[in-house]
């Protein structure tokens, strides 16, 4: 196996970039974060902390709170868990140049054993987000691509029939502390 966080160093020059390079974590915390990143093409960054890591998604169109609107999601590197709390500018001519700002931030709980859900590529999960709350999936696409995955909202009280886009750009209250902004 290979050093934890190796693939996020990589792609990183950290004299250039003001993103985390601070990896230490306590292994313990579920902390959840979707940061919207105006790069090259916008997306939605879905991050979801796990053995010391976020796990990570980018989902180009952003999440949808319709169930049967299935949101593509790019398993990407693991992020360190110090960059769910970072916003602000990637330079020019850095991996990810571009703003990065909290779109959603809370906690989130597995409903499963969360090694085993990625494995089988089907994990699911329930969110504690200012934006985003109640059930939902990510579930590995049987395609030629590895890592494309889809992010589906599942059947509850906090699901919206047509809702299409509106999650996206309804204001929210964002709890706990907003990062300083860029
Ligand atoms: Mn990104």
């Amino acid at each position: 196996m290979s050093e934890p966080l190796s693939k996020y160093k990589e792609k990183r020059n950290f004299e250039a970039t003001p993103e985390p390079r601070n990896f230490k974590s306590k292994n313990e915390g579920r902390s959840y974060v979707i940061q919207k990143h105006d790069a090259s093409r916008l997306h939605y960054d879905f991050r979801l902390e796990h053995d010391g890591v976020l796990l990570s998604w980018a989902v180009p169109k952003g999440p949808s709170l319709d169930p049967a609107l299935k949101r593509l999601a790019v398993h990407v590197e693991d992020h360190p868990v110090s960059y769910g709390t970072f916003a602000g500018t990637i330079p020019k001519g850095n991996y990810g140049a571009g703003t990065v700002e909290i779109w959603d931030s809370g906690t989130w709980t597995p409903e499963g054993d969360v090694d085993q859900m990625m494995q089988s590529g089907s994990l699911k999960f329930i969110l504690h987000g200012s934006r985003l709350q109640g059930k939902w999936a990510l579930v590995k696409m049987k395609t030629q691509e590895e890592n494309q995955w889809l992010l589906i909202k599942e059947r509850d009280e906090f699901a919206i029939d047509g809702d299409k886009d509106k999650v996206l750009t309804r204001s929210v209250k964002m709890g706990g502390t907003q990062p300083k902004k860029f």
